[in-house]
């Protein structure tokens, strides 16, 4: 059976670039810090992989540490107010939106345990942070943290007003960017936030590698020691496979990014009119216009249990998520579909179907015709 992928916030297949420059590095197995031919050969991937994915983000590759993913990076970033604690700097506070990814939260949680003030400035029910709610509680020395786009609804936040707002407060803004870099321009110079993150897995390159970008100057300190690495910035042996094919996927998305975009949003048109002709009482959740993600659609099917619509998709070779991939099987109700409003009862009634690049209109029209057959079954 054909399988058909709809789950591509969660991760993303290799692109066949990216397969291709993987097998081609495999058998260079050096230490990029050595100082033998081997070391050379691997630290010369780790410069040209790191430079390649800079001018991406148009900043220098000084400014960019890498690291395991998403999770890391964004743990690095919160890390600092705990750094800061320990070295007994003057106390910051930080303001991070309800809807942020886990990485953010459960770290929020454990900074409070640490005495650390946390603030969670509210959504909408599409999902865009109360600027009102910011302006007023954001002070000089709080740390903002906003997901750019959100993973589970699609939601792309308006990074600009809100770097406007930090920067007139003086305070200093990290975007969550695991889903946003690689889908939409993104430009370190005419958007100068003070941290980002971002990830391969979720644009089609391995996953295990992500980014931390720090605007120089920036206060830092390393969340993990050791080596020297990185400019002493993230210890451990640079992974020049993984970063060559970090680099690759986005080489790749330097050619395919604005297109796909459009084909994306074609799809997602297409899908959403499918689905809410055929099912009157379902409800999109999350933006769908231009401030969202191209290829991610959030639904509520009322009187559909969503474990069950999954199963029976996947019965029939189709994949979707019932929401973000590290909770969808932790059978908790998800906080962003709180955030936005939804009872418990609604987020357990909430798919997220999630396109990529291998998304077809056949695609699209399958699902419908699957959901159709399924649904009917389901409410009966
Ligand atoms: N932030 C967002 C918005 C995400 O969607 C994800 C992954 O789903 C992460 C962070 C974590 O990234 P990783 O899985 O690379 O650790």
């Amino acid at each position: 059976m054909n399988q058909i992928y709809f789950d591509y916030n969660a991760t993303t297949p290799l692109h066949p670039e990216v397969e291709k420059v993987l097998q081609k590095t495999m058998s260079n197995f050096g230490n990029p810090a050595s100082a033998h031919g081997f070391g050379q050969d691997a630290e010369r991937i780790v410069t040209e992989s790191k430079e390649t994915i800079a001018q991406f983000l148009n900043t220098d590759p000084e400014n960019l540490i890498f690291t395991s993913g998403g999770t890391e990076s964004n743990n690095t970033v919160l890390f600092q107010l705990l750094a800061e604690k320990v070295t007994h700097k003057e106390p910051r506070k930080l303001l991070c939106s309800s809807i942020e990814h886990s990485s953010i939260l459960e770290y929020s949680s454990f900074l409070k345990k640490a005495g650390i003030e946390v603030e969670y400035i509210p959504v909408d029910s599409q999902g865009f942070v109360d600027l009102d709610f910011l302006r007023k509680h954001i002070t000089s020395n709080s740390l903002v943290s906003i997901i750019a786009a959100n993973n589970e609804i699609g939601t792309v936040q308006d990074i600009e007003v809100i770097l406007e707002i930090v920067t007139e407060a003086k305070a200093e803004l990290h975007i969550d960017a695991t889903q946003a870099v690689g889908k939409f321009e993104i430009d370190l110079q005419k958007l100068p936030v003070h941290y980002l993150t971002a990830a391969a897995h979720k644009i089609y390159g391995p996953r295990g590698i992500g980014l931390l970008y720090r605007k120089p100057f920036t206060r830092f300190s390393p969340m993990i020691i050791g080596g020297g690495q990185q400019e002493e910035q993230r210890a451990g042996t640079e992974n020049h496979l993984l970063l060559a094919g970090f680099a690759e996927a986005i080489r790749q998305r330097k050619n395919e990014m604005k297109d796909e975009e459009i084909r994306l949003r074609s799809l997602k048109a297409k899908l959403i009119e499918g689905i809410t002709t055929a099912f009157p009482f379902a409800r999109i959740n999350g933006a769908t216009d231009e401030r969202s993600l191209p290829g991610t659609v959030n639904i509520t099917f009322n009187g559909v249990e969503n474990e069950m619509l999954l199963l029976y998709l996947d019965m029939a070779g189709i994949a979707i998520s019932t929401g973000s991939a590290c909770s969808s099987r932790s059978f908790k109700a998800s906080h962003v579909l709180h955030s936005i409003g939804l009872s418990e009862l609604d987020a357990f009634q909430t798919v997220r179907i999630s396109m990529g690049r291998n998304s077809t209109e056949k695609h699209v029209e399958k699902l419908i015709a699957e959901l159709k057959t399924i649904i009917s079954r389901l409410k009966k």
